[in-house]
């Protein structure tokens, strides 16, 4: 059988490895001319690097040894459970560059198969099959179609027509620093919270530290005068060391600021031969740092279904039992991860940070237990 994919993406590409592996021929159309991504970091909790295991795919990334959780001052007031988290779960948390995780899903899937400059529209079927629509109304034929299209999905838009994903409130801004003199112990990370907003640094292999701001924004708020390097001085210039060095010690022109959006969880993901993963299907806050890690598992989760199953329609049934439940959960989670972020109140700052303090470990890990323990999806 043949499957088509629209978006070339981490969801996309890790798809078109599962489907691949079991027995599918598969293509995959991307809207750009090269496959890239953005100059960022990209966290990977053991489910997602489980979720890479299963796919065959090997990457390049730092293992996190520490991550502090800290207030706007500087005071600690966590230290995060990493070495337990590890234990736990079998596998290690990682950071890779974003580009190192693409390049690896590129290799194992291959060139062949692979289709880019392809825009895809949307998509057709009758009983003879199913075709991806280009935007000069030239179809392709398969068998079934997988909506990996990222947050703006349009084989979302024709399946569910749920509009526009949601604004949360929130922008944040991205960067890496290539300097070797930023105080961040090695294999470390920190988390400061503030006041409806937080800064996070992490290191990622070859001496690079990813860092990211959030702060309350409107919706498309144009940068000030002085460009992003500029907004983050303002917002983040009086913080602790290291957030103003690593600010001042990155490239202005490659910091990057995004919105941040999600979708109300939707109950289903699939219909007559076409189902949705990755981002086409549970958009989420960045805030718990899963999202990737989310469409690995549906990668895996949806190539053994079809493995497994008799029929399409089975194998989607298959699929969303696996994975319905688990990502809507994760979505909630960080919807509720970033809300916990926006609070300004400066009383209710000094009650969430206490709570931070005065959670147990062992109830930070049940937390994760839904998000990072093995599922039958990925095993
Ligand atoms: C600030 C931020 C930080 C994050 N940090 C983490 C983290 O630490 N850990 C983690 O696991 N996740 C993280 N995420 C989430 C993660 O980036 C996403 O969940 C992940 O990139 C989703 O991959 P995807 O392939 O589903 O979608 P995308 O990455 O959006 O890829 C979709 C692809 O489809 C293509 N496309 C779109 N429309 C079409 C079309 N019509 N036709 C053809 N091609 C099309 C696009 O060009 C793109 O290549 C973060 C997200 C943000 C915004």
């Amino acid at each position: 059988m043949k499957a088509l994919i629209a978006g070339g993406g981490i969801a996309g590409l890790a798809t078109g490895i599962a489907l691949r592996d079991a027995g599918f021929e598969v293509d995959v159309f991307e809207r750009s001319d090269e496959l890239r991504e953005i100059g960022a970091g990209l966290m990977i909790w053991p489910n997602g690097a489980r979720a890479l295991h299963a796919l065959g795919v090997t990457i390049n990334s730092l293992t996190l040894r520490h991550i502090s959780i800290c207030d706007w001052r500087g005071r600690q007031l966590v230290d995060y459970p990493i070495k337990a988290i590890s234990e736990r779960y079998g596998y290690e948390v990682g950071f890779v560059h974003r580009a190192d995780l693409l390049t690896a899903l590129a290799v194992r899937f291959g060139a062949e198969g692979l289709h880019l400059g392809a825009d895809i529209s949307g998509y057709e079927y009758d009983e003879a099959g199913i075709r991806l629509v280009l935007p000069d109304q030239t179809t392709v034929a398969g068998d079934l179609v997988i909506g990996a299209d990222g947050v703006r999905s349009a084989v979302r838009r024709q399946l569910i027509g749920d509009g526009d994903p949601e604004y949360l409130g929130s922008t944040i801004w991205r960067g890496i620093a290539t300097t070797d003199s930023i105080p961040l112990a090695a294999g470390g990370g920190v988390n400061w919270f503030g006041r409806g907003s937080e800064f996070l640094a992490f290191h990622l292999p070859n001496h690079r530290i990813y860092w990211a701001g959030v702060t309350k924004a409107p919706r498309d708020e144009e940068a000030g005068v002085g460009g992003h390097k500029a907004d983050l001085v303002k917002h983040f210039g009086q913080w602790p060391d290291p957030v103003p060095g690593l600010i001042a010690a990155s490239e202005a022109g490659a910091i990057l600021r995004n919105d941040m959006y999600d979708r109300a969880p939707a109950r289903c993901w699939s219909g007559d031969r076409v189902t949705l993963v990755g981002d086409a299907a549970h958009p989420m806050t960045p805030n718990m740092g899963q999202g990737a890690c989310q469409a690995l598992e549906d990668a895996v989760a949806l190539g053994n279904s079809l493995k497994r199953a008799t029929s399409l329609s089975m194998a989607f049934g298959l699929y969303e039992r696996q994975r319905l439940r688990r990502a809507n959960r994760v979505v909630a989670m960080s919807r509720q991860a970033t809300r916990g972020i926006q609070i300004d109140n400066p009383i209710l700052c000094v009650l969430r940070d206490t709570f931070m303090r005065a959670l147990p470990q062992r109830l930070v890990l049940r937390t994760l237990d839904a998000t990072l323990a093995a599922s039958s999806a990925v095993g």
